[in-house]
């Protein structure tokens, strides 16, 4: 490995610290149950997850949420596909088994290692306002912002799908397999049906009166009107018949055929709250290669997708800030932790004025990750209490700039998937339908998504324009934050996490967990999470960092205990491959 192994006691101060941290978050199902069928090399994967250890492999490794899309990911990788061919395979799984958090009616962001060229490349396949879409969508007549979940169910929500562009677009580039045998396990599943995890029942039976609000979505998930339960069998010939369409006729069947026309059917036919998204809108989508906006950190390169997500440049920014401090006496420390969410305050404040889709709207990416302006960001961070006030910097910006604070509304659901191929190539994609089960609108077996809320519902404040209000065409400001960190120009780490606004402090805290305080990637993994982003510090429920509450609140800081549902999935590469996996959901890491 590449990274200094210096043991938990470090950051724990315990002799019994691997079993602090096992301890400290508490597992959902851990890959056996409804999955105990799955080939003894996946159950053994959930074992080690489950004793905290990570997964080692020589060759190749895929770390996801749930065990069949790393089964589906592993079958691809083992026959000699590339990374591109098994995250097909992973995505067409994951909108089958996990199809809260992501699938074709999504949108996602790849981050791509090219071992052939060295370079390292970013995929946009973020869903796109509608060209009928006006500022005022999520607004009354009066121009008051609308209720947060008024907005969502429904389909004026919905933004194009990107995800099966994206899914055609890296196998066109980066696959050697042929593309129908990448859809064929997803289809053959949908068909036969596969058991209903303890996640996915939970959260079905947790949205029921949403879920309830439009009819194909009610019949698939609240059969006879009562929630799915763990271990029924869940058959979706629906999906299997877009992906028999997806395979036949690639992206085309979405964008401009009959699988596109279902989709605007079901927004524009959804009762109550009807979307504008037109055929039009599909016929126009378009996937986008943008340069990955990459941030130094005590001698890494860490490379993430520049907007319209926010992704790496907050995380950049918080690593950047913290540069200059020593980090060293680990996550339960009040002292780390205070320079920690107070960088992530700061980088929250420049992510709320300043990030949006760069298509629409100038962003100052290289004055906020400037080492300078970050240096001098960093003296606030000097004192020894919580920042009392926190407001945007003036990054070097070579356009006339006026703009107001952000306000957008984002909850978590989402999914991530990191893959190393056995050629050398990584990928690290973060893939979303937005909040969980999305708009709640189903169209041909899949979810649609409620994308657009990730915009400011607001357009304006105080007569000044938001950067990320609704514009048509315009791409939603995401957090979602895939990651590859390079050392000497080679790919060290993968990472990624769902958590809404959150994720940025998730990821941003795992690459502090390898560089900084050495831990394994399962290690880094399941450190208690604590995440400040507006002022509030939050402190991962019934975990570790509860003790962080008083110190916390003796500097000034609010908190506040409460689940913080990561899903990161990590691989760090080096002399093996070795994969970690998310305690807090289903996934796991499987390598060979
Ligand atoms: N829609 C969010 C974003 O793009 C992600 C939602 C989540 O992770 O739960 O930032």
């Amino acid at each position: 490995m590449r990274f200094a192994l210096v043991g938990l006691a470090l950051c724990l101060g315990s002799a019994a610290a691997p079993q602090q941290v096992a301890d400290s978050v508490a597992p959902e199902a851990s890959g056996t149950g409804v999955f105990a069928d799955l080939p003894a090399g996946l159950a053994a994967s959930a074992e080690a997850k489950a004793q905290g250890r990570p997964v080692a492999a020589d060759n190749w490794m895929v770390a996801a949420a749930n065990p069949h899309a790393v089964q589906a990911g592993a079958d691809v990788l083992a026959a000699g596909g590339t990374a591109a061919d098994a995250l097909v395979a992973v995505q067409a799984m994951l909108g089958l088994v996990e199809p809260q958090s992501s699938g074709l009616g999504g949108g996602a962001f790849l981050v791509w290692y090219d071992a052939d060229t060295g370079a390292v490349t970013t995929l946009d396949g973020r869903e796109t306002a509608p060209l009928a879409a006006t500022p005022q969508l999520f607004q009354d007549e009066t121009g008051a912002p609308l209720k947060f979940f008024d907005a969502v169910v429904g389909g004026r929500s919905v933004g194009t799908p990107g995800t099966p562009a994206l899914m055609a677009d890296v196998h066109a580039r980066w696959g050697n397999r042929d593309w129908a045998s990448l859809l064929a396990p997803a289809q053959q599943l949908a068909q036969d049906g596969f058991a209903v995890s303890p996640r996915l029942a939970k959260l079905v039976a947790g949205d029921a009166a949403r879920l309830a609000t439009s009819p194909d979505t009610a019949a698939y998930f609240l059969p006879e009107g009562a929630p799915i339960t763990v271990g029924t069998t869940l058959r979706n010939p629906a999906y299997a018949q877009t992906l028999a369409a997806f395979a036949d006729q690639g992206a085309a069947a979405f964008y401009g055929g009959a699988v596109g026309k279902q989709i605007i059917a079901a927004v524009q036919g959804a009762t109550g709250n009807p979307g504008v998204l037109s055929e039009m809108d599909l016929a126009i989508y378009q996937v986008k290669e943008r340069a990955a906006v990459c941030a130094p950190y005590r001698g890494h390169e860490v490379c993430g997708m520049g907007p319209p997500s926010s992704g790496a440049v907050a995380v950049g920014q918080i690593l950047g800030l913290l540069e200059g401090s020593d980090l060293s006496a680990g996550p339960l420390d009040p002292e780390v932790r205070r320079l920690m969410g107070d960088a992530g305050r700061l980088a929250f404040a420049d992510r709320g004025r300043y990030l949006a889709d760069s298509d629409y709207m100038p962003v100052p990416v290289q004055g906020l990750l400037e080492p300078g302006y970050l240096a001098e960001r960093a003296t606030l961070l000097g004192g020894a209490a919580a920042l009392t006030e926190v407001a945007p910097g003036n990054p070097a910006f070579d356009h006339a700039l006026n703009r107001a604070d952000d306000a957008s509304i984002e909850l978590p659901s989402t999914s991530h998937v990191s893959i190393v191929d056995s050629y050398g190539n990584v990928a690290s994609m973060t893939t979303t339908i937005e909040n969980g089960f999305g708009s709640r609108v189903m169209a041909g077996g899949f979810l649609l998504n409620n994308e657009l809320t990730d915009f400011s519902f607001r357009s304006h404040r105080d007569g000044v324009p938001i950067a990320n209000r609704v514009e048509p065409g315009k791409r939603p400001r995401s957090s979602m934050a895939p990651t590859i960190v390079l050392k000497d120009g080679k790919p060290v780490l993968a990472v990624g996490s769902p958590g809404g606004s959150r994720i940025i402090g998730y990821v941003a805290q795992a690459i502090i967990g390898v560089i900084d305080w050495g831990l394994d990637v399962q290690q880094a993994v399941m450190v208690p999470h604590a995440v400040n982003r507006f002022g509030t510090y939050d402190l991962e429920a019934g975990t570790q960092a509860e003790t962080l509450a008083a110190p916390l609140e003796a500097m000034g800081f609010e908190v506040n205990a409460r689940g913080l549902t990561s899903g990161l999935h990590l691989i760090a590469i080096g002399d093996d491959l070795q994969g970690g996996a998310d305690p807090r959901r289903e996934g796991i890491a499987y390598g060979e």
